[in-house]
């Protein structure tokens, strides 16, 4: 558990279940069933998020409060890019905090499309 949390936290980008499993912290360690079900239990405790379409091109990335991506996925080779711009909803969510009274408020956009590779 603790490094495939280090493995997320040193590569600092979503990354899929394969690469998680031949990364070199993991590889040595545990194989692709465990690293699998380890993902489930920090989704469940809201630690890990998946991103992504469906199981084959999910994307697993750490919630880290205060500190967002939002993302660009592709729908036909589902790939997955962090979105290069400055993020839109900062203002709104200001806005909500004001609003509401919410603290450590976050969010994280999914943008879907075509790359330009599948184009
Ligand atoms: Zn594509
Ligand atoms: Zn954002």
């Amino acid at each position: 558990m603790q490094e495939l949390f280090s493995t997320l936290v040193e590569e600092d980008r979503p990354m899929t279940l394969a690469e998680l499993a031949g990364s070199d912290r993991l590889a040595d360690v545990c194989d692709q069933a465990t690293v699998f079900r380890l993902l489930r239990r920090l989704a469940d405790h809201g630690i890990v998020r998946r991103l992504g379409l469906h199981e084959r091109a999910a994307y697993f990335t750490l919630v880290v409060p205060g500190k967002h991506s939002d993302y660009l996925i592709c729908t036909k080779c589902g790939s997955i890019a962090a979105v290069d711009a400055p993020c839109p909803v900062h203002k709104l969510e200001e806005e909500i905090r004001e609003k509401t009274g919410f603290r450590g408020l976050y969010h994280e956009l999914e943008f879907f499309g075509v790359c330009p590779d599948c184009g």
